[in-house]
């Protein structure tokens, strides 16, 4: 007999799922994971590359973080996205760690392999990758980062990888500041930043070719926020690339007010996708459908985020 579901949350693209005894199981686990974009995401996508396949959340309480991943390991779970609270505390857990993960100190995708588990962190392809569609000469530019929280690591990494050598990171507590640069000193991956303090932003502005906002000022519900002013924005160069991190709402006031200074905008929801096709492409070794994820997610915040 064939069990039929329809998965919950799944966007109006996917059809139902039919669960046998070969399903692949994928999923994410987090404390609380009820709200979680990743389920009706990944499920688009495996419906649409034709696999027997299921992305399912498990809520999993941090003291049972280490009987957690044993018992994933044991059903035979083929990959999982990792959420908060416990993108630190998986690590111990895992046999390998790619050098970004490493460098970020946060892992998000977590793979079988015969040792064991493996992990990385797909926040740096997620972020870089609509950057690379632009047609700018990274090397040579100056990118000011806004914030020194979990996303601006991936930030510093992804700007690393692309050859940025020009990296600024502005925040608003000195001791912060000088902790996040301290930890790039001593990491995998061998990146020199610089720092000012959040008053002496403008005096950077002129030279900047990407500001990228990792605060969540101006996210959903606080929308009239904007971490940067239009007189502000209004000093960067013609050509520069305003990238705003948050997904809801979309476009942020930080975004509109960069739109009107004539600056080219990037949100935060192809990062999102992104990331989440770059956890699907290693687990499956498939081209992801970005298009259907995109749609899957944009439904999925459609029908959850008023406002
Ligand atoms: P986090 O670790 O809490 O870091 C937040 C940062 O923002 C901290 O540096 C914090 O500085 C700073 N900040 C907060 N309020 C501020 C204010 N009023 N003025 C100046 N700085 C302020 O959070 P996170 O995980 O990095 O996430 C940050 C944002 O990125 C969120 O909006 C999140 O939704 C978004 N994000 C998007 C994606 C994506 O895929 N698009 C992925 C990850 C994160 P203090 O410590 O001084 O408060």
């Amino acid at each position: 007999m064939r069990l039929v579901i329809l998965v919950k949350d799944m966007s109006p693209l996917s059809a139902p799922v039919t669960i046998t005894g070969k399903t692949k199981v994928f999923g994410i686990i987090g404390d609380p994971i009820e709200h979680s974009l990743s389920p009706p995401m990944q499920n688009a996508a495996l419906h649409q590359l034709g696999i027997d396949g299921v992305y399912v959340p498990f809520q999993v309480d941090g003291a049972q973080l280490p009987v957690a991943m044993a018992g994933l390991g044991a059903i035979g779970l083929q990959g999982f996205n990792v959420t908060l609270p416990h993108k630190q505390a998986v690590m111990p857990h895992l046999v390998s760690l790619t050098d970004s993960a490493q460098a970020i100190g946060a892992v998000n995708t977590v793979w079988r392999t015969e040792q064991g588990w493996a992990g990385t962190n797909t926040d740096v392809l997620g972020f870089i990758a609509p950057l690379k569609a632009q047609a700018v000469d990274w090397p040579t530019g100056r990118v000011v980062v806004l914030g020194y929280g979990g996303a601006a690591r991936a930030v510093v990494a992804g700007c690393h990888q692309l050859g940025c050598q020009d990296i600024w990171v502005v925040g608003r507590s000195a001791q912060k500041l000088a902790q996040f640069a301290e930890r790039w000193q001593v990491s995998a991956l061998p990146v020199t930043i610089q720092t000012k303090p959040w008053e002496a932003l403008g005096s950077l502005l002129a030279e900047t070719t990407l500001l990228v906002n990792t605060t969540p000022l101006g996210m959903f519900p606080r929308v009239a926020d904007s971490p940067v002013s239009g007189a502000d924005l209004a000093l960067l160069p013609p050509g520069a690339i305003a990238y705003d991190l948050i997904y809801t709402p979309r476009p942020t006031h930080f975004l509109k007010l960069a739109a009107a200074c004539g600056l080219k905008t990037l949100d935060g929801f192809e990062m999102l996708v992104q990331q989440g096709a770059a956890a699907l492409e290693i687990w499956t070794q498939q081209s992801p459908p970005i298009a259907i994820m995109g749609q899957a997610l944009a439904a999925h915040l459609g029908a959850n985020v008023s406002g």
